[in-house]
């Protein structure tokens, strides 16, 4: 990462501002720009912790290059970064000597490459991309000795642990963050899928001994969801069967059109949270009865007695007693999140005996991200944009997906593009 001071600025000192929806001259770029900002002050509901600002257009440093954002997708992390919970993003960048006093989020974006900073090589200005959001510091003994970048100690989430993501008309990327944008996709649908897919990626495919193959049974919970429609997809690329977990007919109907064999209604069961302790016996009874049923209706939709391979979680707190409980002798439970809370219990007596693994997944590395993102480009995934909104919703969209409405696919918001079907080259 480039050190904060060390950055300059690449604003043609001509051009004040330009609307919403319209872009300056290619390789122009002005000295402000309008933006959704969070500051500390607002932290709280999103729907009033964003706010349309206009604000300096971010400096570069080494190794960066700025984009004109055309469409920017919505993901969770910028819930958590509007509610200041559980990181102040705005005070950790400020222990680490960054001068800003907001934050200005969005992980997922299509656009156009404006500016390049020092010691940037095989990017050009006009070039026209998306972005992949795992950064860290070149200069990280763990990145230099080609470990797994995303392990190392500098890794961060663009956009959610950086300032000047997606939600500003010019947002700020490290270079090898940059993908080609798929030229059939229109900027609106470009900008839709990167955050989500690539992270399912990962999940499915990057913890060796436990990556998806053909036949394997996968359990994706938060089917209709960005997570979700990616996971169920890769699963079927790789030849293996997803059935989803929703909590409606509707959901479970969108997660089917996006790759799952069938869903389960969570809503039918009611063993969910902490299980109780071991030595209560009356309570375990009545927690296992829950969790067969929830795995003898898999089974059913299944075909047969068989357990998932691999459980694809995220809920957390909730759901993960249940997702260790149902995966298979040997199988693993890779989790990203934890939506519905961090203190998620272990039964370790079925742990450790049934030898099932429950691995922790985060992000993408640059490899993992070409990879799904030539998925992508041949068109075997639907980046699946549930909704196309105008910049100044970005608080709402992110007020609605906090309280669980609107779980369908992506939401996507227009900057530089004008409407939703600009951006297409086939
Ligand atoms: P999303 O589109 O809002 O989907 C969330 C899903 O969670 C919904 O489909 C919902 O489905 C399900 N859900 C909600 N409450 C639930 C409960 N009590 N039990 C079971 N399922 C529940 O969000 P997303 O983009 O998929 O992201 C999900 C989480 O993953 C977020 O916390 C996000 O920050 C995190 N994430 C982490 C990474 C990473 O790299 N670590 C990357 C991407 C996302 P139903 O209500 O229909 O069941």
């Amino acid at each position: 990462m480039s050190d904060p001071t060390a950055r300059v600025s690449v604003a043609d000192s001509g051009v004040d501002v330009v609307d919403v929806g319209t872009l300056p001259p290619l390789g122009v770029v002005p000295r402000r720009m309008h933006a959704q900002v969070v500051r500390q002050s607002r932290y709280g509901d999103p729907a009033t912790a964003f706010a349309h600002e206009v604000i300096d257009t971010p400096a570069l440093g080494r190794g960066e290059v700025l984009i004109a954002v055309m469409a920017a997708g919505v993901n969770y992390n910028n819930v958590w970064a509007a509610r200041g919970y559980p990181v102040d993003q705005v005070a950790t960048r400020q222990r680490q000597g960054e001068v800003e006093d907001f934050h200005v989020g969005g992980s997922d974006a299509s656009g156009i490459v404006y500016a390049i900073g020092e010691a940037v090589d095989g990017v050009a200005v006009g070039d026209e991309v998306v972005v992949h959001p795992g950064v860290w510091d070149e200069n990280d003994s763990w990145v230099q000795a080609g470990r797994d970048a995303m392990i190392g100690p500098s890794a961060k989430i663009w956009g959610y642990d950086t300032n000047f993501g997606s939600f500003g008309q010019f947002a700020r990327v490290q270079a090898h963050q940059l993908l080609p944008k798929a030229p059939h996709l229109s900027w609106a649908q470009a900008a839709a899928p990167t955050l989500v897919g690539t992270t399912a990626y990962r999940m499915l495919h990057g913890w060796a001994g436990n990556t998806v193959t053909d036949g394997d049974l996968v359990l994706v919970w938060g089917g209709s969801g960005g997570l979700g429609t990616q996971a169920s997809q890769l699963v079927a690329a790789a030849g293996g069967r997803a059935v989803a977990v929703v909590s409606d007919d509707a959901r479970g109907a969108f997660a089917m059109k996006y790759g799952a064999i069938g869903y389960i209604n969570r809503r039918e069961f009611d063993h969910w949270g902490v299980p109780p302790l071991v030595d209560d016996s009356a309570g375990q009874k009545a927690w296992t009865a829950g969790a067969r049923a929830f795995g003898k209706r898999l089974w059913e939709i299944a075909g047969g007695r068989e357990d998932p391979a691999i459980v694809f979680e995220h809920p957390g707190a909730s759901t993960v007693p249940t997702s260790v409980f149902v995966c298979r002798p040997g199988g693993m439970v890779v989790i990203c999140a934890g939506t519905t809370g961090f203190d998620a219990m272990v039964d370790l007596r079925y742990h450790w005996t049934r030898q099932k693994r429950l691995q922790g997944s985060h992000g993408t590395n640059d490899e993992q991200a070409r990879v799904y993102n030539q998925l992508v480009v041949d068109g075997r995934i639907d980046p699946c944009v549930g909704r196309v909104l105008p910049m100044d919703d970005i608080p709402l969209s992110h007020a609605q997906m906090g309280r669980g409405e609107e779980v369908f696919g992506n939401t996507v918001h227009l900057l530089g593009a004008p409407d939703p079907e600009d951006g297409r080259r086939d």
